[in-house]
Parts: C-alpha cells; sequence; structure tokens
C-alpha cells in the first residue's frame, strides 16, 4: 500500500534507499540541505521539500540518514525542523550513525509531539543501499519496529531489534568499531609485506587462504591495489564513529586501547586533508611514513 513518506538526507546512502522507496510506488516528500541533489528522485515521482518540516508535513513515516549528531539535532529542532509539522502518531527512521545520548534526546523530544522514534543504523553502504539489501541494527518500541517493517524491508535484507531507544546505535559503534580496525591493521599487514619485496596480491591470494579472511579486506582490497578511494563510506565519517565508540567507552567504562591508537590514525589521514575519500584511504597516510606504496 501507498504511504506518504518523507525522506531527509540524499547524500551517498540517502540518494539509494530514497529512489528504492520511490520506486516501491510510496509517495515520497524529499528534503537535501544543498539544492541540486533531488534530480533523480525529482525523476522517479517525488516531491522536492523546501525545508525538513515541508518534508515531514503530510508524512506517516520519515527516514533520515544525514552525517552526525549535529545535523539529525538541527534537522529535528530548529527552524523548519521537523518539529514543526510533525503529527501524532507519525514514525521517525533515523539511520544516521550519531550519538546514543542524542538519539535518546530527539526520541524524547518527538514523543512530545506523540510521534515515535526508531535509531535505526545500517551497515552495507553504498551497494546495499542501492540494492535494497541494507541490514538495519534498531532501537525503540519494539511496536513501533513491526509496524515500520513495511518501509524497513523495502531498503533492507535484514533488521535486528537490539531494544530499547539507543541500543541500535551502540550496536553500530561496535561493528564500526570492529570494521575500521581490520581495515587499518589489514593496511598495515600490506604495507609491511610490500616494504619486504612480497607483492601485494600474493599477500592476498594468503590472506584469503588463511584464517584471517574477511569479508571488509575482500572487499576493499581491489580498491587498494588501483588507489581507486572513491568514497562509499568517507573517511571523515568513519572517524566521527571512532570519536562516538570512544566516547561510548568512556561513559560505560570499557577501555578500548585498540581503538584508541586505529582513531589517531584516521585522524592523522582527516589533517592530511583525505577526509572525503573512502575511509580506505588510510593505507595512503601509512604508505607515506613507510615510503612504500600497495599497489598491483
Ligand atoms: P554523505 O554522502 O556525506 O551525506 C550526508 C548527508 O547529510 C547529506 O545529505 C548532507 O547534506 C546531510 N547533512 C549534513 N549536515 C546536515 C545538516 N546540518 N542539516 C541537514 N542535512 C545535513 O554521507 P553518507 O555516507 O550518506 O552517510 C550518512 C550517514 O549514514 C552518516 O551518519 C554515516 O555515518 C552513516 N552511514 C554511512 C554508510 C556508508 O557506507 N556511506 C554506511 C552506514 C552508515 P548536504 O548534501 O547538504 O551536504
Amino acid at each position: 500500500m501507498s504511504e506518504p513518506l518523507g525522506f531527509i538526507g540524499l547524500g551517498i546512502m540517502g540518494q539509494p534507499m530514497a529512489l528504492n522507496l520511490a520506486k516501491a510506488g510510496h509517495k515520497l516528500a524529499v528534503y537535501n540541505r544543498t539544492p541540486g541533489k533531488t534530480a533523480a528522485l525529482e525523476a522517479a515521482g517525488a516531491r522536492v521539500a523546501d525545508s525538513p518540516a515541508d518534508a515531514a508535513r503530510d508524512a506517516n513515516v520519515i527516514i533520515m540518514i544525514v552525517s552526525d549528531s549535529a545535523a539529525v539535532e538541527s534537522v529535528v529542532t530548529s527552524k523548519g525542523g521537523i518539529l514543526e509539522t510533525l503529527r501524532s502518531g507519525t514514525i521517525i527512521i533515523d539511520s544516521s550513525t550519531i550519538s546514543p545520548t542524542v538519539s535518546r534526546k530527539m526520541a524524547c523530544m518527538v514523543a512530545g509531539k506523540g510521534a515515535s522514534w526508531l535509531d535505526a543504523a545500517v551497515t552495507g553502504s553504498k551497494h546495499g543501499a542501492e540494492k535494497g539489501e541494507l541490514t538495519f541494527m534498531i532501537g525503540g518500541d519494539r511496536e513501533t519496529f513491526d509496524r515500520a517493517m513495511p518501509i524497513l524491508k523495502i531498503m533492507g535484507k535484514k533488521h535486528i531489534y537490539c531494544g530499547s531507544h539507543g541500543l541500535g546505535l551502540s550496536a553500530k559503534l561496535a561493528q564500526n568499531t570492529i570494521q575500521a580496525t581490520m581495515v587499518e591493521v589489514f593496511c598495515e599487514g600490506f604495507v609491511l609485506a610490500t616494504k619486504a619485496g612480497v607483492k601485494p596480491e600474493t599477500m592476498l591470494e594468503i590472506i584469503q587462504a588463511s584464517m584471517a579472511r574477511a569479508g571488509i579486506t575482500d572487499f576493499k582490497a581491489p580498491f587498494i591495489f588501483k588507489g581507486d578511494f572513491t568514497p562509499y563510506f568517507p573517511l571523515k565519517l568513519m572517524h566521527k564513529d571512532l570519536e562516538l565508540a570512544a566516547e561510548a567507552g568512556y561513559a560505560q567504562g570499557v577501555p578500548m586501547p585498540v581503538l584508541a591508537a586505529a582513531k589517531e590514525v584516521y585522524m592523522a589521514a582527516k589533517a592530511q586533508g583525505k577526509g572525503d575519500q573512502d575511509y580506505a584511504a588510510v593505507v595512503t597516510f601509512l604508505e607515506e611514513l613507510a615510503g612504500v606504496k600497495v599497489r598491483t
């Protein structure tokens, strides 16, 4: 059944997610802060809203995926934000990776309008978003999760209910801690082997035949070997997630020494101006220190 939906944030992830909802026949009002990213959605029949409030006006469900905590707070609470027009009974699905604390605050604010909030962080990157095959990690009321499922199913293939508000994000921060440190240490190992004279493709063959094999390194290796750092997930956003995970560790009394080291490596690459490249560009920082390039 076609539902009136609002969609906010048409970046790398939001654009294909919104397109899948439009292709499924839903009536979309879309908003993006910077005009000019709406052409494909307009062509697919969406209405372009001039503010988050305008996108929210008629929506039964609002989906948002924007950069960080400040962006989510702005979309919800600023002048022209969704709180101005939010209707009782509306569900907000927020797929931005943000602070669980900020997310819980947003859930309380929208509850004041009779609306329900799900933190619905995703993994699967741009290709998963394009294919409608994302994995969602979801926090909020179970009943809201069940009501949102028809919409969530169009954007993803797996939907894991994690518990109360903020717990989807807590899971996401743990997942990205693992993913970011794996990619960083993969890069360290490949720089070490390359400097010694082992060819990167030989090293990959060894890793793929060993217990160190991982989906993320299988996926990233061909891009690293070509030096192609077109952003699937921008390095500055991965660094943001490591900052959030470090904050969570501090708040919960969980020591994370490897996260702390990897976070500084991503920070250094970001400081070099690599923040808009894919996070696999972290290899280039290590390459520059070692004076070698991991290329085939
Ligand atoms: P992106 O391409 O940089 O898109 C960011 C979006 O946020 C853009 O639409 C941007 O609008 C909007 N935005 C930023 N600040 C805003 C503000 N103050 N007010 C309103 N809109 C604002 O990033 P992305 O890769 O799609 O990532 C979006 C979120 O998904 C992030 O939280 C990220 O951590 C998470 N995520 C990404 C991936 C991935 O593989 N890319 C995977 C899982 C989760 P403009 O066009 O105006 O800049």
